[in-house]
């Protein structure tokens, strides 16, 4: 069995034949002219056989590895011949294209290699906006995502059973909130919070607009975060207060941004990388498939160092998959207690012995977060 260069085992993994393989002429070891050859879309295996004899009996195995991503899903990782390929960085993803970002700076449209598609079936789509890939050139404009490298800050929600996965690689969150127009919903920033803490993200508060009100107003607020752990901005996008450093919070990292439309996320990033506009125009005209650039996440590259990515249309992502028992886990300031209730299975509403609500009472925990708790268990809508 092939080993790695690191000793580990790589494991054979079977897989459906797609429909539309049946029927095509398939050479039992590839393995042995495959160097040097020019290799089609899906032929790239190193190893290949088939079993059963009926359509319905056919399986195909390859070597790869099965990785686990730190969102629950798993990914596949296939050898390749990486002397023919390149490294790269997924910097959108609109229908069957993907947009990527090679170590050169050129960006290359890239189709993803059939079999990848065949392996991925637990995601809606294979290739997500963030992913590091290997890709195959074919020119200087095209090419083939051949491989998906492992994924760690992934964003990600579930329908209907199927992961959708909308970006990969990020280091942190920053969560974009106002001090008025539209008025302060610190439930929402709650909201951001968990989806942060789930997916292991370092999350940011930004409160844009401080303009419109008195700065003294909020401390209070900025304070219940802090003592959490929380690293709060308060901005004006308008007039540049906080800006600078809220600037430095994007410096050589990867940067996703949330927040409710109307916020000052445009404003926002357009002040940390001027001129930005005309280049999401440049991308995305590149891209005739308009369904997608509107929705889709997009990783803008910083000239100072690191990406941020616009996901518009983020507020949808919240709180999938999060269920009521787990949200406790995911309040930095509640989790503590929760351990001490009387009843184990205690949900911290009727419940009497209750140390959360214990903690409420004593002005231990913030009156207004165990609220938000609440609602987010309930799963009321905001
Ligand atoms: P987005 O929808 O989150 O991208 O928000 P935009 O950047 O498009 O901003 C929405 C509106 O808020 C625009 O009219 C901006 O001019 C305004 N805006 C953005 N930042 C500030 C700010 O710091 N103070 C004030 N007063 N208005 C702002
Ligand atoms: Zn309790």
């Amino acid at each position: 069995m092939a080993r790695k260069r690191d000793g580990k085992k790589k494991a054979k993994i079977r897989t459906d034949f797609k429909k539309k393989h049946e029927g095509r002429t398939r050479r039992i070891d590839l393995t042995r002219d495959y160097i040097g050859q020019p290799f089609d879309d899906d032929e790239n295996i190193s190893s290949e056989r088939l079993s059963g004899k009926g359509a319905l009996t056919r399986r195909r195995t390859v070597i790869g590895e099965e990785v686990a991503d730190p969102d629950g899903g798993r990914s596949i990782q296939l050898e390749v011949d990486e002397s023919i390929c390149q490294v790269g960085r997924v910097l959108s993803v609109h229908g069957l294209t993907s947009m990527v970002q090679a170590e050169s700076g050129n960006i290359v449209r890239c189709v993803t290699r059939g079999l990848l598609k065949s392996l991925h079936t637990d995601q809606r789509q294979v290739v997500a906006a963030g992913d590091r890939v290997l890709f195959r050139p074919e020119g200087d404009e095209e090419g083939f995502i051949e491989r998906i490298e492992p994924r760690r800050g992934i964003l990600s929600r579930t329908t209907r059973n199927r992961r959708h996965v909308i970006v990969t690689n990020v280091d942190q969150l920053l969560i974009i909130a106002t001090a008025a127009e539209p008025a302060l919903k610190p439930n929402l920033i709650d909201r951001y919070l968990v989806t942060a803490e789930k997916a292991k993200i370092r999350p940011v508060i930004c409160i844009n607009k401080i303009d419109l009100v008195d700065l003294a107003d909020l401390q209070p607020l900025a304070g219940v975060y802090g003592q959490m752990g929380y690293e709060v901005h308060f901005v004006s996008a308008i007039n540049g207060f906080g800006m600078e450093r809220l600037k430095s919070v994007f410096r050589g990292r990867e940067t996703a941004v949330a927040g409710q439309s109307g916020v000052g996320k445009s404003s926002i990033l357009n002040y940390v990388q001027p001129g930005l506009e005309l280049r999401i125009a440049a991308v995305s005209t590149d891209n005739q498939k308009g369904r997608h650039t509107t929705t889709a996440a997009q990783l803008i590259p910083l000239e100072m160092g690191g990406f941020a990515v616009d996901t518009p249309g983020i507020r949808q992502f919240q709180l999938w998959d999060v269920i009521p028992t787990e949200v406790a886990g995911f309040f930095r300031d509640v989790r503590p207690y929760v351990s001490l209730c009387r009843f184990p299975n205690c949900t911290h509403t009727h419940e009497s012995n209750c140390a959360v609500k214990d903690a409420v009472a004593d002005g231990q925990l913030d009156a207004r977060r165990f609220e938000s708790f609440c609602q987010i268990c309930a799963g009321d809508d905001l």
